[in-house]
């Protein structure tokens, strides 16, 4: 058996050691956070839009849908349509609804498109976003998305949006059909 001087000093070797790591943690400056990468989540990686211009549209849809309490945040984002994502989403992060922009397509867009695209997005709080495994039900969410946003903007300005947002899109053709059908 050791005599209990060791033990004693073993003991006060791992207080010490402990008391060291403890030190050396409590006086490391805290790391300075990171810019969130998109992958973090696009409402991260994006700025809140500096601009109220589209907060009336949304309190009258938040009322039409019958969710006047839901948070909305419209935000400006990097470039989706490098990312392959289209020019605007809504996440949803309870209890708060994202809508991120596209930066660079926002430019592009008249007042009138880019509320269509407010009002698109705004729909799908209402119908949904299908599922990601589902192309006919993503493809059915998108085309109820932009019959409501229809009813806030005239519907060619709905169709002048897809016409710049979906070029090259394969269901863009339905879907302003369809958008056609629905007036
Ligand atoms: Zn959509």
């Amino acid at each position: 058996m050791k005599p209990v001087s060791t033990r004693l000093y073993a003991l006060l070797g791992i207080l010490a050691f402990a008391t060291y790591v403890w030190a050396i943690l409590y006086f490391l400056p805290t790391p300075v956070p990171k810019e969130p990468t998109y992958e973090q989540g696009p409402h991260l990686a994006s700025r809140e839009i500096p601009t109220n211009e589209f907060d009336e549209l949304i309190t009258e849809i938040k009322n039409d849908i019958g969710l006047p309490n839901i948070k909305v945040v419209v935000r400006v984002g990097p470039y989706f349509q490098e990312r392959n994502l289209i020019a605007a989403i809504i996440l949803v992060y309870q209890p708060t609804y994202y809508i991120v922009l596209d930066e660079k397509f926002l430019k592009e867009l008249s007042p009138e498109e880019k509320n269509a695209t407010i009002a698109h997005e705004m729909g799908h709080i209402l119908f949904g976003s299908g599922s990601n495994f589902d192309r006919r039900e993503r493809a059915t969410t998108e085309m109820l998305a932009d019959i409501f946003a229809a009813r806030y903007v005239d519907q060619k300005h709905v169709s002048s949006l897809l016409d710049k947002a979906y070029s090259g899109y394969m269901i863009r053709k339905q879907r302003l059909e369809i958008l056609a059908q629905g007036q």
